[in-house]
């Protein structure tokens, strides 16, 4: 059950209705997401495993952190890590993270808060639950999301965004079966509270039982909708998108989502989240946590963090 939310849908405001000629995204494709351990052994799903980068552009990397219950002393993070050239989205939708990086930010990303943090020229950072967490075990679910730079934006000066679940705007459809939440960029009127560097949109969406939304999306931004919990269809052909699953819509002006009558005893709704953003479209180099243009461009990122030049672990590190 995700923390951000509404007791009535009914009075939030409403999504912007489709326009008389618009035409709705094609199905391109459904892909399920493999399961792998990211950081010190927590589990995650690949999101855009199977994916063209055509179709991900300006987007790199997506992790569905869980779903997972820890028992007593198994919560895991990452160890201390760099990156450069690209953006990190990490929304909780459940439990706690701790972060801390090198350039002076941290903070606690919890209950519906998201994080935002722009590796640029270069960082290093750690990811961690916090203490009483570790001992008590509890729930955890969240994702991470890897948004490119263009080559102008990549050694941009580092820059760090903790974002509060209450930034976060909320709107509903007629039917008030939605809860739409614009966690960054823009959807019609409603701003999200994030500050991008590329244009993008990204909103989670709870859809009550039998529910359908309709979504307009701007035609110049690419469109992922992926299942974090439950089942349904996407598309005005009902293709099923089932938990773990990535739908890539493409050509039209607007998104369907419906909810399964009958959902799983796990979520009382269809829960999605729906990615888009100006594609990029430059060559996209990538090893481990550097994301570039060239390989050259790897090579030096290698050097620089092997030589200190990405930044250092601060002393009051936790
Ligand atoms: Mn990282």
């Amino acid at each position: 059950m995700p923390a951000v939310t509404v007791e009535n849908p009914l009075e939030l405001p409403r999504v912007v209705q489709t326009l008389a000629g618009d035409r709705p995204r094609r199905v391109k494709s459904i892909t399920t997401a493999p399961r792998g351990i990211e950081g010190e052994g927590f589990p995650v799903r690949r999101a855009f495993a199977g994916i063209d980068m055509v179709d991900l552009d300006p987007f790199i990397h997506l992790d569905q952190m869980g779903e997972i219950d820890y028992g007593p002393g198994e919560p895991k993070g990452t160890p201390w890590h760099p990156h450069r050239g690209f953006e990190t989205v990490t929304y909780m939708i459940e439990g706690t993270f701790l972060h801390q990086d090198s350039i002076g930010g941290g903070g606690v990303i919890q209950n519906g808060a998201t994080q935002w943090m722009t590796a640029g020229a270069g960082i290093l950072h750690i990811e961690r639950p916090p203490d009483a967490l570790i001992d008590s075990g509890g729930l955890f679910h969240g994702f991470q999301l890897w948004v490119n730079l263009p080559a102008r934006l990549k050694m941009t000066t580092p820059r760090y965004q903790d974002i509060e679940a209450e930034a976060i705007s909320m709107l509903t459809n007629d039917q008030g079966d939605a809860i739409i939440r614009v966690i960054a960029g823009s959807l019609g009127d409603a701003g999200g509270p994030g500050v991008t560097h590329t244009p993008i949109s990204i909103v989670h969406v709870s859809l009550m039982p039998g529910g359908q939304l309709v979504l307009p999306w701007n035609p110049a931004y690419n469109a992922l909708t992926y299942a974090l919990a439950g089942q349904g269809t996407v598309g005005l052909d009902r293709n099923p998108l089932v938990e773990g699953q990535m739908a890539v819509h493409v050509d039209g002006d607007f998104l369907v989502l419906s909810a399964n009558e009958t959902q799983d005893s796990r979520t009382q709704a269809f829960e999605v989240l729906i990615l888009g953003g100006e594609p990029i479209r430059e060559p996209v180099a990538t090893y481990g946590p550097f994301v570039m243009n060239t390989r050259e461009e790897l090579q030096q990122a290698f050097e620089d963090y092997q030589a200190g030049r990405l930044g250092q672990i601060p002393a009051n590190h936790i």
